[in-house]
């Protein structure tokens, strides 16, 4: 993404909160919003790094990165399922969720890479 989708995604995030904190007066519940929505932006962006210049990292090792990877690397593959990166809520409630691969495809591998191709 551009530099700033960041900071603008961020913003989009936190309006609401403060609007909530304008007619209240509690400030703090804002910024304890922007700074949840700024610490997920910024994992996001880690572990999506992470997922694309894999280097062994200690964050690559457990199990939810790699399932994470998994689901990321079918994103790649299926551009309109899977979009979140750090939690697949979305994906599911959306009807997005894709867990596995409609087709067998010439995949990444790694150790923190799954098989994500069909089961059958
Ligand atoms: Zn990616």
């Amino acid at each position: 993404m551009a530099w700033w989708n960041g900071p603008a995604l961020i913003c989009i995030g936190t309006a609401p909160f403060a609007v909530i904190a304008f007619f209240t007066g509690q400030w703090a519940f804002a910024v304890g919003a922007c700074l949840a929505i700024s610490s997920y932006y910024g994992f996001y962006e880690y572990i999506h790094w992470c997922m694309h210049l894999p280097k062994a990292r200690r964050v690559e090792k457990p199990w939810w990165f790699r399932k994470l990877n998994g689901h990321h690397l079918l994103h790649h593959r299926y551009m309109h399922k899977n979009f979140n990166v750090v939690l697949p809520l979305a994906d599911l409630c959306l009807g997005t969720l894709m867990p596995r691969a409609k087709n067998h495809f010439a995949q990444a591998q790694g150790p923190a890479v799954p098989n994500v191709q069909p089961i059958a």
